[in-house]
């Protein structure tokens, strides 16, 4: 039976007034404030004003129903809370933790734009999904009839297994191919355990596999099975793919042991947090233990690298952007986070070449920014004379990630493409030029977000439904 939640305007913010802005950031209540949890959700959901001009909910890629669930927080009705949310969210208690909420839902919000500190949306998903999984509100997937139909879905990232779990519950037969030995995509091996804990992934793995999703893994579309042998025994197919071809770094001395790329980096580490053998790690050609850690790039992954080279015993970390803080692509709530953990950040400055096998230092020149380029952005000039050596011996380039050439890959010239590689589709239904294929998520999209993979895969699975439907009753899909 679903515990009952008292209403509870106990000021818990004033009893521990330090731990506000700790919570904006940690998305945890239960760790921040164990015992008053429920109290502090409670309270942070009553600061909703419900404003009636509902901009976080809009500025949600998913569009989730906020205030109302936000509401029944407030009024103790949790259960209902977490039904809501997740009729609209396949993997709330992912977004709820690993959003850039500042950049969507609570950026948008009219308290925080009114200077009074947002509603911590992100952290009271979290907290009813946890709450749903805890007390075993979650429901199984089982669906009401079996379907004939069958999809295979290449690509076991979140764009991946929410088509699959829309799919599954829909009745569709699904099998999941992944070249990884676990689900997840970058959910299992790209973001950090210290942000996405990896048992709520493993979870929503278990539910998908007891659900009956097939998943088929090690296996690498384009060299274990072709991509027309997969077409050939599904309906559909899925392409979720991600991006994985990491920007590089020119330069004299680029080759030089030492210098890693930072989705190698931070595999061996989640591998290493999920218990498997590491030798590169153990080795330390990727582990961060006692090094002087030097992270080139300014988004997301970079805040990744250089907040678990800190956890991992690194002796300094340092992380180099060539524009300002203020232009940087990454959030800003994983900056300030970085900063109080002790990352200190080389603003305006580039690499131009690395010395020493193995690497003892970054050769940096110091940038401005100029004139404002075709995008609005300014762009960095170099200061000429203004260069010096950045004493290191792990760099780690977290310079974002391009499409591999899956055309090519997969020898299937009809899967159309962008000039920048990315798989073309129709933004609706997601289908690609190939009938009956569809592509979501990074692959299509470029280096994104979770919660824009989950809505790709989200709304993939229902224009295939559409069209089983049609084809099942002679009506032509829209
Ligand atoms: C380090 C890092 C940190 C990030 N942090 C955040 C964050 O905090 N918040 C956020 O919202 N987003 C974050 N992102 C972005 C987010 O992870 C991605 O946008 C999202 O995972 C994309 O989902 P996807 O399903 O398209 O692809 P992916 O998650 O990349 O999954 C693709 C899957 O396809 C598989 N695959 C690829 N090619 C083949 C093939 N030929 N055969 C078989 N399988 C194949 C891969 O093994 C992988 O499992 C981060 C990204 C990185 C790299
Ligand atoms: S899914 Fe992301 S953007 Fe949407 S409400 Fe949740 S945390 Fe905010």
């Amino acid at each position: 039976m679903a515990k009952q939640r008292m209403l509870q305007f106990v000021s818990v913010e004033k009893q521990m007034p330090e731990k506000r802005a700790a919570e904006a950031r940690a998305h945890d209540f239960k760790e921040i404030y164990g015992e008053f949890a429920d109290a502090k959700a409670t309270e942070q959901a009553s600061r909703c004003s419900q404003c009636g001009v509902p901009y976080c909910q809009s500025h949600c890629p998913l569009h989730n129903n906020i205030p109302d669930w936000l509401r029944l927080t407030t009024e103790g009705r949790l259960q209902e809370a977490y039904e809501l949310s997740q009729l609209t969210n396949t993997f709330p208690e992912i977004c709820g933790r690993i959003c850039p909420q500042d950049r969507l839902c609570e950026g948008n919000c009219v308290i925080e734009q009114s200077g009074h500190g947002t509603v911590t949306i992100g952290a009271v998903e979290k907290y009813i999904t946890d709450t749903a999984w805890e007390e075993g509100w979650v429901q199984p997937i089982r669906p009401a009839v079996e379907r004939s139909e069958s999809v295979g879905i290449i690509g076991a990232g979140p764009g991946g297994l929410a088509a699959a779990d829309a799919l599954r519950r829909a009745g569709v037969q699904v099998t999941v191919y992944d070249r990884y030995d676990r689900a997840g995509g970058l959910l299992t091996y790209g973001i950090p355990g210290f942000k996405l804990e990896k048992e709520v992934v493993m979870r929503r793995n278990k539910q998908l596999e007891d659900g009956g999703v097939r998943f088929v893994l090690n296996c690498n579309v384009g060299s274990d099975i072709s991509f027309a042998e997969i077409r050939e025994k599904h309906d559909a197919v899925l392409i979720a793919t991600g991006v994985y071809k990491s920007r590089d770094l020119q330069g004299p001395g680029s080759g030089a042991r030492g210098i890693v790329r930072a989705i190698d980096y931070l595999t061996a580490s989640n591998r290493q947090n999920l218990g498997d053998t590491v030798p590169e790690y153990e080795s330390g050609e990727l582990n961060a233990a006692g090094r002087k850690v030097v992270v080139i790039g300014g988004g997301d992954t970079a805040m990744d690298c250089v907040r678990t080279a800190i956890r991992q015993g690194a002796d300094s970390v340092k992380c180099l952007y060539r524009r300002d803080r203020a232009n940087m692509p990454g959030s800003q709530r994983e900056v300030q986070n970085a900063e109080e953990e002790g990352v200190v950040f080389e603003w305006l400055t580039a690499p131009q070449g690395f010395a020493g096998d193995p690497v003892s230092g970054v050769m940096v020149q110091r940038m401005r920014l100029g004139a404002p380029d075709a995008s609005g952005r300014q762009s960095p000039e170099v200061i000429e004379g203004a260069d010096y050596v950045e004493e290191a011996d792990l760099v780690i380039k977290a310079l974002g990630f391009e499409p591999e050439d899956l055309p090519a890959l997969w020898g299937e010239e009809a899967l159309e493409v962008t000039r920048w590689g990315t798989v073309k589709a129709n933004f609706r239904t997601h289908e690609t030029a190939m009938p009956g294929v569809y592509a979501v998520g990074d692959i299509v999209r470029g280096a994104s977000l979770v919660v824009w993979a989950i809505r790709d895969g989200r709304e993939a699975a229902d224009a295939m439904l559409e069209a089983f439907e049609a084809a099942s009753t002679g009506v032509a899909a829209e």
